[in-house]
């Protein structure tokens, strides 16, 4: 297992702002501009933006301190198949956060990339995430779907790439500050320099836009994206559908998009969690000689087999293990819990109530055991 203070070279009760320290130095140590086709520098880079990522968020600290990394597999769930970066893009992410992530002109991120970098490069910057929200059916949250939402986002322009040029040729050395992105002033001793205002720290002006994003770099689109609900999910959750936001600055890469789940509540079922929930409403006769009663099943039409026992009381939570709602993070399945609620009797007729009349004369107080003791409690006030 992956010691994440090792990795950074911190301390355990390292500070929050001495993990950031440590994780900036050694990621830009090993940044892959730096390193280009070096696949150690890049493992190394994956791995100090992994470490970088759970130390530097308090909840998955925690959660690490205690359990270890394999705590974070299943939190991350969603997102992620295992723990470990699957890929670049997620490490260069984290370490855009780390950096500020793509702000104005005097972000860190500047400062170590204009002089590590060769400067004035514009920054690569990540898209917008974007949000979406899809309601699904009580049914379809328990058996899982496929869901196809249409996303307006921004994508790079197929005409110029992304540079926002009519023609490469249209691309030119910014005369204001000479391609390096930056305007150097002098007052006194001190020497200021910030981002070009002309060029936005590019370095580069266009002469003559494209036509289609009119120098943009990227063009609106409607996107079908197919969300893929997994079974078990409840109602306020979210999914993140990495890469599908709008697309990145400068070669960044793309946002996500976060889709909001609405469950639509059932006629008869609720849930608590995994555990599935019905009210069964019985009589008085059915609670105290006991039954047999059929459950309809949420997904299928073979129903559950329940019997009631003799003496049931109203309010009895009757539990069929395994019947309940998968769980979303494919750890086994709830139960059904049956909730039942004895019905007293209405609309009677005179043949009916001269039943009961008959049957309250034979009734004892061993047949209603909490009303004894009730009466038994109740002798000390008198
Ligand atoms: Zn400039
Ligand atoms: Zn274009």
């Amino acid at each position: 297992m992956t010691d994440y203070y090792q990795v950074l070279g911190v301390p355990r009760e390292a500070t929050a702002d001495e993990i950031k320290k440590a994780y900036r130095k050694l990621a830009v140590k090993y940044h892959p501009d730096k390193n280009p086709g070096d696949s150690s520098a890049e493992k190394k880079f994956k791995e100090v933006s992994e470490a970088y990522e759970v130390l530097s968020d308090d909840n998955k600290r925690r959660m690490y301190d205690q359990y270890g990394s394999d705590a974070l597999s299943g939190a991350a769930g969603m997102g992620r198949g295992g723990h470990g970066f699957a890929s670049m893009e997620e490490a260069l992410r984290t370490f855009m956060g780390a950096f500020g992530g793509g702000g104005g002109g005097d972000s860190v991120f500047d400062s170590f990339f204009g002089q590590e970098f060769g400067g004035g490069t514009e920054m690569a910057r990540q898209g917008v995430s974007k949000k979406a929200q899809l309601t699904v059916s009580f049914e379809e949250a328990a058996s899982g779907v496929e869901k196809e939402i249409v996303v307006t986002k921004y994508v790079q322009c197929g005409q110029c790439n992304g540079s926002g040029a009519r023609t490469p040729q249209d691309i030119k050395t910014c005369s204001s500050c000479h391609g390096s992105g930056y305007m150097h002033q002098t007052r006194g001793f001190f020497s200021m320099s910030s981002t070009c205002p002309h060029c936005h720290g590019s370095g580069k002006m266009i002469s003559v836009p494209c036509n289609d994003c009119q120098g943009i770099g990227k063009v609106k689109k409607k996107d079908r994206i197919k969300v893929p609900i997994p079974a078990g999910i409840d109602d306020g959750m979210r999914l993140k559908m990495t890469g599908h936001g709008d697309a990145g600055e400068a070669g960044g890469p793309p946002g996500d998009l976060y889709v909001y789940i609405r469950v639509k509540p059932h006629d008869i079922f609720t849930r608590d969690g995994d555990d599935l929930i019905l009210s069964l409403p019985v009589t008085i006769t059915e609670a105290t000689l006991g039954c047999k009663k059929e459950i309809p099943r949420l997904l299928s039409k073979k129903p559950v087999r329940l019997t009631v026992p003799e003496g049931t009381q109203s309010g009895k939570v009757l539990r069929v293990k395994n019947e309940g709602l998968s769980n979303v993070h494919g750890r086994g399945k709830g139960d059904l819990l049956i909730h039942i609620q004895v019905e007293t009797p209405v609309n009677l007729s005179n043949k009916q109530k001269n039943l009961l009349e008959e049957f309250q004369k034979t009734e004892n107080p061993d047949n209603s055991p909490q009303r004894k003791s009730f009466l038994d409690k109740l002798k000390v006030f008198f």
